[in-house]
């Protein structure tokens, strides 16, 4: 604590200057009184200082670098690929009891990686207007047209590996109906192959994404699928049941309730 005590700053200087130094002592004096009452209630006591009270909540433009850096470093390509690495040891280990298996991968941040436009928005969520890359803003509507989204590579090895086992590959995701057409062509020029593309109605909205994927599962398994892989950015992406397994990748960028 700064000001607790009696040992605050001292003014030395020669005996001519005295006048002088005492104005000093006393504008310091004055200087510090409001210091003394806004931090008196941690100077109460003999214990140790008491930390004043802080804001409880994380300072914004701190947690961007972080995330900069979490993905920069190559950590966060580092942790997708350890999920999608299980996820591949459990297909490859399932497919020999047989059976009309599937997968279902999540969209955005799961088999499409959208971080051009993130960026360029210094991570605010910008729905209207074009999309100017690099240098931003990036409206999402824009950005899904575009249909430029980069593959998140270990997700893309996974639904390879599924159809080369005869897995039925389904994408499921929150994007509305009305998004298909760039959606199909964005993951077709990112490699991707799949049995269907499940988009959520236009006109539905749902408290949590979960209530509207997991009934789209149930569907599956109705239609006689076992969902042996579910992978997804977002809880909501993975609760509900109807799936052997479920796979949660990281997302640092944004939560989906
Ligand atoms: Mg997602």
């Amino acid at each position: 604590m700064l000001f607790c005590g009696t040992k605050g700053p001292r003014t030395t200087g020669p005996l001519d200057d005295r006048g002088k130094t005492m104005r000093n002592r006393q504008r310091s004096l004055w200087s510090i009184v409001p210091a003394l009452v806004l931090f008196g209630a941690g100077c109460a006591g003999t214990g140790p200082s008491t930390t004043p009270s802080v804001v409880a909540a994380p300072n914004l433009g701190a947690a961007k670098r972080q995330v900069n850096a979490y993905v920069d470093s190559g950590r966060y390509e580092a942790d997708i690929a350890a999920v999608a690495d299980q996820a591949r040891a459990y297909l490859e280990s399932r497919v020999r009891d047989g059976g009309k298996l599937a997968i279902v991968l999540d969209v955005d941040e799961t088999a499409l990686s959208n971080l051009p436009s993130l960026r360029a928005n210094d991570y605010g969520f910008i729905i209207p207007g074009p999309c100017d890359l690099p240098s931003g803003p990036c409206g999402l509507g824009a950005w899904i047209r575009m249909a430029q989204a980069d593959a998140i590579k270990p997700v893309l090895a996974l639904a390879r590996l599924a159809r080369e086992r005869g897995v039925a590959v389904f994408f499921l995701t929150g994007r509305p109906e009305r998004a298909r057409a760039p959606t199909e062509r964005n993951l077709r020029t990112a490699g991707y192959e799949w049995t269907a593309l499940i988009l959520k109605p236009d006109a539905l909205t749902t408290k949590s994404a979960a209530d509207f994927k997991a009934p789209e599962r149930k569907k599956l398994v109705d239609q006689g699928y076992t969902i042996i892989v579910n992978i997804g950015d977002q809880m909501s992406d993975l609760e509900g049941g109807f799936a052997e397994r479920t796979y949660k990748l990281p997302n640092p960028f944004y939560f989906v309730p």
